[in-house]
Formats: structure tokens, C-alpha cells, sequence
């Protein structure tokens, strides 16, 4: 029997959840029992569905403390993050639990005689979601809450490091939802696969390599899919951007949950002399608290394992070390010292890979347009932010920038779910989610015309 096991990265020891894998024949089955449920779910009514989201949001928020400290403790997440990331699970819920009483199309003339034409949707069935361990319970609910608002059932295949996570959170809805509207199935890439055969649509988050291999699984069998990959985003910082406030601002976006963000910030791009700022960063990455997750001061706590932190501690080769790129002293688990690292040889592994970690390379351009064009090299294109006091450099940027969020004066971390969230190039695929956008994915719209029979 395959075991899904997690531990807590500060104190690795510590173990959460030893739970048997579900398998391939339970997820599908798990499936069937989804798409039984999702029929009565889906002609429900609107006023159910709604209130049983705003029943769920209770559940979670009632739940709050404890599921801080459960993230805590299961990803390593610092504790004000935590917080953070229940307060907007729990707002998630309530967007969405609105959602149901909106209209679910629009009705128009026929071009030509008398009748009707008009648009309806109408929910896929089962939603299979595959999510990460960073964002346990947000991402999770941003790809559910969406498509139960619509009438799906949903299949969770949780991240294996986040397990425990999703299971209480599968409590926490027990008896909110009807049986078998929303089901937690533990495992990892056999049981994420057999997801991807068994539901109607499928919403992935996380690394590239297993983005593309669900989106080509998916789009084989003509399953709808959307996938939110990795990120190498850039901060563009222009002279005129007063250096304290910006060095703080990219500390913590560089190494804040040490730097296990799809949104951190892994390259920095001064334009001009990069003197000023890399002093001020080396500084801010300094004084960022790394250690105990649990303390409300910590910044930086434990990476999810000791794979994630020797991978940091391996990039920084080849470069120039400007801070870290060592194991803090006195910490037990899974850390790693806020680094960065410039002069970086062509073809640096910072430069064509997403190292998922609290590093990032600082570089220089001469101009705006250079920045732009380094900022646009990689592979990726999620989100970009730029530190500047004049609006045109922002508009251009804006306009030129090759991700699909673009931040002004704001860290390339941090998300309003309200608004559609993804990627360009190889950071996404599909349609966006969160917002109304999600709506779209999670329903499929049919158009009627009816014609006058006289
Ligand atoms: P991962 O790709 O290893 O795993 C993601 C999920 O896919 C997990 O549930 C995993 O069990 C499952 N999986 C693994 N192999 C599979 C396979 N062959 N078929 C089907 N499912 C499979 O990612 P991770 O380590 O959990 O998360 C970190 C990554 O997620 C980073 O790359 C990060 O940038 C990305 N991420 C992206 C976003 C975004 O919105 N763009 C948000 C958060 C995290």
C-alpha cells in the first residue's frame, strides 16, 4: 500500500499525515460518485448552492486559528501569512457563494424572422482539481467555491506535502455540501492522473513539467483544462524609485514564506546603477526574521524539504554572492538564508529555471526598453512588477511587460481574487481563473434559437 506522508518543515521529525494513497481505481470511483451527486447539485437552485457556500465560509472562518496553525505546521507557512491566507479563503467563499443568483446568459433577436435566441450554461459535471502544497486552503477553494457556485461536484487531489491540509478542510465542508460534492482524494501523480481521465473539466496549479503533462492528458480526450504553472518573475526598478521603500517591498516578496510563491520575486533589474539598490536589498534581506514559522515576526520560515533547500543552496554557483546562500545556523528543519546573487554567467539555471526559494539575481540595463527586453527572456510570464514615480515608464511597462499581471509599486506577490489571475508563455494555460473569468471555465455555454412556428 502506497502511503501519502507529510511532514512539518521546521521540525521535519514532526509527522502530520500518514494516509494510503487512494489509487487509481478509487479516484475514478470517487468520480462516479461525484457525477451521481453533481445532477441533484446542479438542479438544486441557486438559493441552495449559495447558501451552503456562505455555510462553508462560516465553517472556515469559525475553524481559523486552527487551520493557521494546522498550515503552520504542515507547509512551514509563517503564521501572519497563514492568517492571511484563511481570511481570504474565507472571503473566496463569500465572492463566490454570491454567484449563483447571477445570470447565466444573455438573450438576443434573431438576425433574421421572429423568435428567440439566447445562452445558457451549464455546469461540466465533475470538476477534477490538482492542486500545490504553497497555497494549501486559497487554492484549493479559488478553483472549488467557483465551480460549486455553478452546479459542478468537485474531486480535490491535494499536493502529497499538503494533505493534511485538504482532509480538514474536507471535514470542515462534511455536512455543508451534499455526500459527494466535494471529495478530498489523497495521493500524488497516479492518482492526479486517473483524476484527469475520470472528471469533465480540469483546473491544475503548479510546477511546468506536471502542467504540461495534465494539459496534454486532458486536451487528448477533450477535456476543457486550465493549467497556472511557474514563475521567474522580474521587479523592473527605475531610477527614480526611492531605494528603502523598494528594497523592503522585494525583500519580502523574494524571500517572504521563503520565497514559495508562484508570484515571488526571482529577478531584480536595476536600471542604471545598480549601486544604490543592491546595498539596500543585501540590507532589507537582512533584516527579514528567518526561522520558526510559528513566531508573528518570522518572514522567512523552513522550505518544504531538504530537496527545496539544496536546491537553493546549489544556485547560487556560478554567480556572485551577495547574501545567504547558506543554512541559518541553530534552525532544526528545512531552512535556508534569504540570498541573492548577481553577475550571473549566460544561461544561469536562475535565469532559465524557477528556483522555489527565497533567491533571487539582481541585474542592471542602461535603459527601460533593455529591462523590458531582459525582463521578457524567460520562459515564464506570470507577473512582473515595476518600482517607478513616472507614470509613463509605468504605462509602457504595462503595455510591454509579457505577464499576465503587471504590478505598479506593489510586489510581484499578492493576488485579488476578485480579478482573473494567470499567466503568459509558460506560466499558463487555458483560460484565467479566480473572478468572474472562473465562472466561464467551470460552465459550458449552450445557444438556443427558437423561431416562431406560425
Ligand atoms: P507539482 O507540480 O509538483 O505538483 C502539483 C500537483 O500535481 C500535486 O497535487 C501533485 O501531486 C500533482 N502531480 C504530480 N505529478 C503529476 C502527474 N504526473 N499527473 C497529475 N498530477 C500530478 O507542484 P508543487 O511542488 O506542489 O507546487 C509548486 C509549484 O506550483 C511551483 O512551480 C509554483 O510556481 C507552482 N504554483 C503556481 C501557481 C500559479 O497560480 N501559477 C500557484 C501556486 C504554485
Amino acid at each position: 500500500m502506497t502511503l501519502v506522508v507529510s511532514h512539518n518543515p521546521a521540525r521535519p521529525a514532526d509527522i502530520l499525515t500518514e494516509t494510503p494513497a487512494t489509487g487509481r481505481q478509487g479516484v475514478l470511483a470517487a468520480v462516479e460518485r461525484a457525477r451521481a451527486a453533481s445532477r441533484l447539485w446542479a438542479q438544486g437552485g441557486a438559493a441552495r448552492r449559495a447558501a451552503a457556500l456562505h455555510a462553508a465560509a462560516e465553517r472556515v472562518e469559525q475553524a481559523g486559528d486552527e487551520l493557521a496553525a494546522l498550515v503552520v505546521r504542515e507547509v512551514g507557512k509563517p503564521i501572519t501569512e497563514a492568517r492571511g491566507e484563511i481570511a481570504r479563503a474565507v472571503a473566496i467563499l463569500r465572492y463566490y457563494a454570491q454567484q449563483p443568483y447571477d445570470p447565466v446568459g444573455s438573450v438576443h433577436e434573431p438576425a433574421a424572422g421572429a423568435g428567440l435566441l439566447f445562452t445558457r450554461r451549464a455546469p461540466h459535471g465533475v470538476a477534477g482539481l490538482i492542486t500545490p502544497w504553497n497555497f494549501p486552503l486559497a487554492i484549493p477553494l479559488w478553483k472549488a467555491a467557483p465551480a460549486l457556485a455553478t452546479g459542478n461536484a468537485v474531486v480535490l487531489k491535494p499536493a502529497p506535502p499538503a494533505t493534511a491540509c485538504a482532509l480538514r478542510l474536507a471535514e470542515l465542508l462534511d455536512g455543508v455540501l451534499p455526500e459527494s460534492v466535494f471529495t478530498v482524494v489523497p495521493g500524488g501523480a497516479e492518482e492526479g492522473m486517473a483524476l484527469v481521465d475520470g472528471a469533465d473539466v480540469v483546473s491544475f496549479t503548479g510546477s511546468t513539467a506536471v502542467g504540461r503533462a495534465v494539459v496534454q492528458a486532458a486536451t487528448a480526450s477533450g477535456t476543457p483544462v486550465q493549467a497556472e504553472m511557474g514563475g521567474q518573475n522580474a521587479a523592473l526598478v527605475l531610477p527614480d524609485a526611492d531605494v528603502e521603500t523598494t528594497a523592503a517591498q522585494l525583500a519580502a516578496a523574494v524571500a517572504g514564506f521563503a520565497g514559495q510563491k508562484c508570484t515571488a520575486t526571482k529577478r531584480i533589474i536595476a536600471v542604471g546603477d545598480p549601486g544604490p539598490l543592491r546595498d539596500a536589498l543585501i540590507s532589507a534581506l537582512h533584516a527579514l526574521r528567518t526561522g520558526d514559522p510559528a513566531d508573528p515576526d518570522t518572514v522567512c520560515g523552513p522550505l518544504i524539504s531538504a530537496a527545496a533547500r539544496d536546491a537553493v543552496l546549489a544556485a547560487v554557483s556560478g554567480g556572485r554572492l551577495l547574501t545567504g546562500g547558506v543554512r541559518p545556523a541553530g534552525l532544526d528543519g528545512w531552512y535556508a538564508a534569504p540570498t541573492l546573487v548577481d553577475r550571473l554567467p549566460e544561461g544561469h539555471l536562475l535565469a532559465t529555471e524557477e528556483v522555489f526559494g527565497p533567491i533571487a539575481a539582481l541585474s542592471s540595463a542602461p535603459d527601460l526598453d533593455t529591462a523590458i527586453a531582459c525582463a521578457g527572456s524567460v520562459a515564464h510570464g506570470l507577473v512582473s512588477s515595476v518600482h517607478t514615480a513616472d507614470l509613463d515608464a509605468a504605462l509602457r511597462c504595462a503595455d510591454r511587460l509579457a505577464t499576465g499581471m503587471v504590478k505598479v509599486n506593489a510586489p510581484t506577490t499578492g493576488v485579488d481574487f476578485h480579478l482573473p489571475f494567470g499567466g503568459e508563455k509558460a506560466s499558463s494555460h487555458g483560460p484565467r481563473e479566480q473572478g468572474k473569468a472562473a465562472l466561464d471555465f467551470y460552465t459550458r455555454t449552450r445557444t438556443v434559437t427558437m423561431l416562431s412556428a406560425a
